[in-house]
């Protein structure tokens, strides 16, 4: 989507007016050259011919995009729940916004904290300049409590995105925390107070697959909020394993969601430096990682025989 280069900051409702007026001729472009071709659709396919959206509450992010943001680009991604980002595309002329495609049915306000937040983490020097940084930190704070918040705001919602929440309905349904020899909502209780001070928020479950690997993912349930989910290999439920080696294993996937992966020259790192140390904060580590290495196997392999008989 070019946008238009009639639309400057300032001069409130008119510009907007003639910006928008621009927008729509704009659709009937011809294709600008994409380097990268966007997963989802842009907002802007969305956007409909009449200035005073249809539905009131939730305003579509292309009729926000004008004056000081008429710059700005977003792309709703269907599989980015709690993290969003923003680029310079097309030698610096327009900002690429990408964001969870659940932020389509956000009220507005939120809307346009994250317009602003774009705006301002592409500035110059803003880590010189103290108000600017603690703003940042306030825009950030607000759209991630919006995303781990615990009510639903999806009032416009799209029937594909209807059938969506119902299968994640169905998936968070069929988490099984309660294993034949341990319940993983009791480890994750012992741990979250030991190691946390109690501040994790994530639901728990064994694996679905015999073989399942151990792991942390963000998931999101029926009402469209996202939630950490922490899936623990069904090797694990086995009358062996003592609460100090389950404990282990739940720490190191909690510790996911304390240390989140960062990107480092383009690659992503979950078990960084600082990840390792803390992990060995783990009072009963030696004992867990012994385990781990040695007994999970053999463990998998006598789940997976006495299935076979
Ligand atoms: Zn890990």
């Amino acid at each position: 989507m070019t946008k238009p280069a009639g639309s400057r900051k300032g001069g409130r409702s008119a510009l907007a007016g003639l910006a928008s007026f621009f927008r729509q001729l704009s659709l009937f472009d011809p294709a600008p050259p994409e380097t990268t071709t966007p997963v989802s659709k842009p907002a802007v396919a969305h956007r409909s011919a009449n200035p005073t959206p249809a539905s009131a509450q939730s305003e579509s992010f292309a009729s926000l995009c004008n004056g000081s943001y008429s710059h700005i680009q977003v792309i709703l991604k269907p599989r980015l729940w709690d993290s969003w980002r923003v680029a310079w595309a097309r030698r610096n002329e327009s900002l690429r916004l990408e964001i969870p495609a659940i932020l389509e049915q956000a009220p507005h306000s939120l809307k346009e904290s994250l317009l602003e937040w774009a705006v301002l983490v592409t500035r110059r020097n803003i880590k010189r300049q103290p108000e600017l940084r603690m703003r940042r930190a306030e825009l950030e704070a607000r759209i991630r409590e919006h995303l781990r918040a615990p009510s639903g705001d999806g009032d416009g919602a799209s029937a594909a995105s209807g059938k969506r929440l119902a299968r994640n309905r169905r998936r968070v349904g069929r988490l099984q925390p309660v294993g034949v020899h341990h319940d993983l909502r009791k480890t994750f209780q012992v741990i979250n107070a030991r190691y946390f001070q109690g501040g994790l928020q994530a639901k728990l479950t064994w694996s679905a697959r015999l073989g399942g690997l151990s792991t942390h993912s963000i998931a999101q349930d029926g009402e469209g909020n996202a939630y950490h989910l922490i899936s623990i290999s069904r090797g694990y439920d086995n009358p062996d394993v003592t609460p100090e080696i389950l404990g282990g294993v739940v720490y190191h996937e909690c510790l996911h969601i304390a240390i989140p992966p960062r990107r480092e020259s383009g690659r992503r790192v979950m078990h960084g430096p600082d990840f390792r140390e803390r992990e060995r904060a783990y009072e009963h580590f030696e004992v867990w990682r012994h385990w781990h290495r040695h007994g999970l196997p053999k463990a998998v392999r006598r789940l997976g025989k006495s299935k076979g008989h």
